[in-house]
């Protein structure tokens, strides 16, 4: 059976693992993690419960530079319950690694607020699209350093209609970047976005799931 252990990754987040009493990888964690460690774009297609977000969470979480106050990962999601529920799983597996700051925007949430908050910009931000291109509309988000973008749950993303925000969001990311997509399904529309989004990616699909 594998084991996180054979993961390469910061002895912080083997700890917070452990912690968690997540003893092995799933299927998709252990064939998406190592690609993303590597680099590599991909292309994920998994279940619903089978780990997707620790399967792109662990290899964000270990290449995030703590000294730097600045947006270096991002998570497009669907919807403010998945942002809040995705922030929460990252804090956890991030938990034990210092100055570590994750964010969550979404509509619902005081828009002043959150402008207010990025004086200290967060290193991971997870947003719905809707409210992450308000903040790019209104010039209070800077992404120029934004080396990993997430698009979880891409066939719900499309579903919802947010191509054009997605679009615009992606559109104000550096080119030098990573770019990860998750999604349960694979309809034609993912793979048109996986297509203008991504660059090379690798595609993985896990069938089974053994939480
Ligand atoms: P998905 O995004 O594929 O729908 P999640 O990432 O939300 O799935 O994971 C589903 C649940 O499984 C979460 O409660 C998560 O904490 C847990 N989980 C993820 N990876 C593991 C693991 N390797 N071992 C045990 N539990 C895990
Ligand atoms: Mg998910």
């Amino acid at each position: 059976m594998a084991s996180f252990k054979d993961l390469a990754l910061k002895p912080e987040l083997l700890q917070s693992l452990q912690d968690l009493n997540f003893t092995a990888p799933t299927p998709i964690q252990e064939s998406a993690v190592p690609a993303l460690l590597q680099g590599q774009d991909v292309a994920g297609q998994a279940e619903t419960g089978s780990g997707k977000t620790a399967a792109f969470g662990l290899p964000i979480l270990h290449n995030i530079d703590t000294t730097l106050q600045q947006v270096q990962a991002l998570v497009i999601v669907p919807t403010r319950e998945l942002a809040v529920q995705v922030r929460l799983e990252l804090k956890q597996l991030g938990k034990n690694i210092e100055n570590l700051k994750i964010s969550a925007f979404y509509g619902g949430h005081a828009f002043s607020q959150e402008r207010a908050s990025l004086a200290h910009p967060p290193q991971v931000l997870i947003g719905t699209p809707g409210r992450l291109t308000d903040h790019l509309n209104r010039r209070t988000l800077d992404l120029t350093h934004t080396k990993q973008v997430v698009l979880d749950e891409g066939d719900k993303l499309l579903e919802m209609g947010f191509e054009e925000e997605i679009d615009q969001v992606i559109g104000s990311l550096p080119g030098r970047r990573q770019t990860i997509l998750f999604s349960a399904t694979m309809p034609e529309g993912v793979k048109a976005l996986i297509a203008n989004s991504l660059r090379n990616p690798q595609f993985i699909k896990a069938t089974s799931t053994t939480i």
